[in-house]
């Protein structure tokens, strides 16, 4: 099948109580790791590009790669939907260009100019059936050239007017995640039994008020990475210095799948576990200099991660065939 917009997903998702990943993609191993892992878990896959990828990849390579996964990967929906667009331009861009779902992030605006911009790229994306995510609320953290030293929740107030003023096909929320590795202080969190740092819950409360107002209307979370700590620690014994990295608890992520939240980001988990490998690589093979050999293991966690991730944090593998 072709690439498909996230419409189809999002209505399985929602009634069926599952997310879908959203992964972010760089270049051809990244795209390999999620697509093989998706293809196995028979399970449905958002693959996003940021600016940041964009200006690193650039647009042709990376909308090739992900149709070279729709080709190698037949039987699986696959999204392939901008991540941030920071304006209408960029999503017409993407649009144009052969993207089938966009983001127009205009949270750091005023309500009025957000819901403008929004609905500018709506009416434009909708011509061609592409589906777009809006978002209210801003995310702390730092995302390629999305960065903000504190965020904001969402106001539950606003979203009904948010929805029918733009047209949106999902709305993206503030709820307590960010972006990054490091999505909470350590004076944040309390201290389990084994010593380990537990991060403040998500607010739930939010995310139950916006259900409330916008019934069947699927709900995105971003920031949503857990940094397995087994990967910090790999970073941490290779030379690397990740201190007090830490995510949002799985278990929380699953509960909000369960309820609205369709689509959720996972990006810096994937960033963690190809460089812990690759940092092991080199250290425990000072020799070698071919990409290949530090780049298989490497795609491999990618995959092995992903799928733990389609399978006991999203909830959705084996379930490809529903959402065609
Ligand atoms: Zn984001």
């Amino acid at each position: 099948m072709s690439l498909v917009n996230s419409k189809k997903m999002f209505e399985q998702a929602y009634k069926n109580g599952y997310a879908i990943g959203a992964f972010n993609v760089n270049n051809m191993e990244i795209v390999q790791g999620i697509t093989e892992a998706c293809k196995e878990e028979n399970a449905p896959v958002i693959l996003q590009v940021s600016k940041g990828a964009r200006a690193y990849a650039n647009h042709t390579y990376l909308v090739k790669l992900v149709e070279a996964a729709v080709i190698e990967c037949p039987d699986i929906p696959i999204v392939l939907h901008l991540d941030h667009g920071p304006d209408f331009d960029t999503c017409k861009s993407c649009i144009d260009g052969g993207f089938t779902s966009v983001m127009i992030d205009y949270s750091s605006h005023p309500l009025d100019e957000n819901i403008e911009e929004t609905a500018k790229v709506v009416e434009y994306a909708h011509k061609y059936g592409v589906t777009v995510e809006g978002e209210l609320g801003t995310l702390a953290g730092i995302e390629d050239e999305v960065s903000h030293a504190v965020g904001s929740y969402t106001r539950p107030e606003d979203v009904e007017k948010f929805v029918k003023g733009t047209g949106v096909d999902s709305l993206a929320i503030a709820i307590g995640t960010s972006h990054g590795a490091y999505k909470f202080k350590p004076e944040q969190c309390t201290v389990n039994e084994k010593g380990i740092l537990v991060p403040p819950a998500l607010r739930f409360d939010i995310l139950k008020e916006v259900s409330k107002r916008l019934p069947n209307f699927p709900i995105v979370l971003h920031g949503s990475s857990s940094v397995p700590q087994e990967y910090v620690k790999m970073v941490n014994e290779n030379g690397g210095k990740m201190p007090n990295a830490i995510g949002v608890p799985e278990e929380q992520l699953r509960e909000a799948a369960k309820l609205s939240v369709c689509k959720i980001n996972i990006d810096s988990d994937l960033r963690l576990a190809m460089t812990g490998t690759i940092r092991k690589f080199f250290n425990e093979h000072p020799d070698k200099f071919d990409p290949r050999e530090y780049l298989k293991p490497a795609r491999a966690n990618i995959k092995e991660i992903v799928r733990h991730k389609l399978r006991d944090v999203l909830g959705c593998a084996g379930k490809a065939d529903e959402c065609k």
